[in-house]
């Protein structure tokens, strides 16, 4: 175990376990206060995301994003905001989905994030909006004929009415994923049963973590024994501040998929924000306006105000010991 933990720095490029502490104390990981804040807009250049029936995740993503930096600039102006991407090019500029997802988990570690917040939005179902199905409403009959023992006869046969009508793409609410800790197959398997479940970088070419590579175990132990708990709890608040202020909360969610890979790599407390439905066109128009972004920012905000309040202070009375 101990040889495993040593060659994390080396392998992965970290400097995790330095950061922890300046000074010559046993370091502590995630008991400092926190400084650097990392805010992910899903997607960006050629890979806008999911879809809506008149604007791209990536635009949204990238709209809140900017708004919540902002926001947590002006409130703690000691802390400092590293965003993935700041334009409307996929991060670091990289040329495949693989190279952007892992720009954006190296741009976290390098900053020494505390903390790493991805801004996603969700899509479900067919299309964006709604589409047309079709019902029988009814029959008629007709005649037909057919032949029988080499003979045409005519027959009465029954024929379906159908009719035309629009479903309306009703998935809604908002979701927080937590990187699911180990194979934790039954949560996982449960979640992507569920009909509504939509998008997060389904075309993902990126590979999931292989558990017998020492560096990727290293890392799920790290991630387990310092920052699944923290995830949680952020994920936890963030939701809560949804509910208070109206919104359909879809809950915590794990997820261990290859969407979620970007949360496992960081190598901090992260969590990947579902702020609507882009497929629904109520939810779309909320998070496209400024009214909307402004009370996803808010609640967000208040999720991450409450993360830190809960944490600082246990650093503080710990530090008193
Ligand atoms: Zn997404």
């Amino acid at each position: 175990m101990k040889k495993t933990l040593w060659l994390l720095p080396v392998l992965i490029g970290s400097v995790l376990l330095f950061s922890f502490t300046g000074s010559h104390s046993k370091p502590v990981p995630g008991r400092r206060p926190i400084q650097t804040l990392i805010i992910d807009p899903g997607h960006g250049g050629q890979y806008p995301g999911a879809r809506g029936t008149f604007s791209r995740e990536c635009d949204v993503t990238l709209s809140v994003a900017l708004k919540l930096g902002a926001a947590i600039q002006k409130e703690f102006p000691n802390i400092k905001v590293v965003f993935t991407r700041t334009t409307d090019a996929n991060a670091g500029f990289r040329s495949n989905l693989n190279d952007d997802l892992h720009y954006r988990a190296n741009i976290a570690n390098e900053s020494g994030g505390d903390l790493f917040i991805s801004i996603h939005c969700n899509s479900a179902g067919r299309a964006p909006g709604g589409w047309y199905g079709k019902k029988v409403v009814g029959y008629t009959t007709a005649t037909k004929k057919v032949k029988v023992k080499k003979k045409w006869v005519t027959r009465t046969v029954r024929v379906p009415r159908y009719e035309n009508y629009w479903i309306e793409n009703v998935a809604r609410g908002t979701e927080t994923y937590v990187w699911a800790v180990g194979k934790n197959e039954s949560k996982t398997s449960a979640i992507n049963d569920n009909a509504d479940y939509g998008e997060v970088d389904s075309l993902s070419t990126v590979s999931l973590p292989d558990p017998n590579d020492p560096a990727e175990k290293a890392r799920m132990l790290i991630y387990t024994q310092n920052y699944f708990r923290k995830s949680l709890t952020l994920a936890d608040f963030i939701e809560k501040e949804f509910i208070s202020t109206g919104r359909v909360s879809r809950g915590v969610k794990q997820r261990n998929d290859k969407g979620i890979w970007v949360l496992q790599a960081t190598g901090m407390p992260s969590v990947l924000v579902e702020i609507g439905f882009i497929s629904n066109k109520s939810e779309e128009q909320y998070i496209n306006s400024d009214e909307g972004q402004e009370q996803i920012v808010d609640d967000i905000l208040s999720g991450f105000r409450n993360y830190k309040q809960k944490f600082e202070a246990k650093a503080a009375s710990q530090l008193d010991q």
